[in-house]
């Protein structure tokens, strides 16, 4: 399996628009410039996307991909969302509408948002809009070659989703995880989760806690992601211990 991290920031990415700009961070390391976040999961021939974050576009234009089975939504925060507009250019490649993968109440909240997204496609429109066809989840499912397993986590007042894939996994934007997920976690070889700051926040995860989940679930690898400005990828990195590292636009994971 292959995860490419298309944007590893959080969600004003890195530098923020404003006074703080780069933060903590060294403006000369291009580790530090980060988009919002997305992920492709690939496994043998299937092939998905994790969120449509704002940088969409860029994103896939740099990994040079533009081909999916489907589309998997963690929440329907702007920061995971707000590229929905570019998947017209995927189901114009693909010619066809893609499905898309989430919890009843994140769809819901798409639907009321990007009505025009969900209508019924009609092939002579030639895609002048994106075209999704919602897949509500609420158990484990199978996409192609791919094992998905979700689970909710907690995210501040809300909830998100993580996604267990096959022996990968991912923990975007969560500050609690309940023992049910925890368990689903368990025996993961590589796991991408939420490390936003040094300092706790009220809705994602931060160093000591992420470092801890860490240490209940001992995955082979882990790669913290959803990093604001104040985390300079060089500093963080030599704070981690071997199995640990700091996530970057563009990274690529192999699984085993
Ligand atoms: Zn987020
Ligand atoms: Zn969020």
């Amino acid at each position: 399996m292959k995860v490419i991290i298309l944007g590893s920031g959080s969600s004003g990415g890195t530098p923020v628009i404003g006074s703080s700009g780069w933060g903590n961070c060294d403006s000369n390391n291009s580790k530090n410039f980060r988009t919002r976040p997305s992920i492709i999961v690939e496994h043998k021939n299937t092939r998905l996307l994790v969120d449509t974050s704002p940088d969409l576009r860029q994103q896939l234009l740099k990994a040079k991909v533009w081909e999916f089975d489907a589309i998997l939504y963690t929440h329907a925060h702007a920061d995971h969302v707000n590229g929905i507009d570019d998947i017209r250019a995927l189901n114009y490649y693909k010619g066809t509408s893609l499905p898309a993968y989430g919890t009843q109440s994140t769809l819901d909240e798409l639907q009321s948002r990007f009505a025009y997204v969900f209508k019924n496609y009609d092939k002579s429109s030639k895609y002048f809009r994106p075209s999704l066809t919602p897949k509500i989840i609420t158990q484990e499912f199978t996409i192609g070659s791919i094992n998905i397993t979700p689970f909710t986590q907690q995210h501040g007042k809300g909830v998100s989703t993580g996604f267990r894939f096959n022996e990968f996994s991912y923990s975007t934007d969560v500050n609690h995880l309940s023992k049910q997920a925890l368990n689903i976690l368990k025996g993961t070889d590589t796991w991408v989760v939420d490390c936003l700051s040094e300092e706790p926040h009220p809705s994602h995860s931060h160093l000591s806690q992420t470092l801890e989940w860490v240490k209940l679930i001992s995955p082979k690898r882990a790669v913290f992601n959803h990093l604001s400005h104040f985390f300079d990828y060089d500093t963080l990195n030599n704070k981690l211990p071997k199995n640990i590292e700091p996530a970057f636009d563009g990274m690529i994971i192999n699984i085993p």
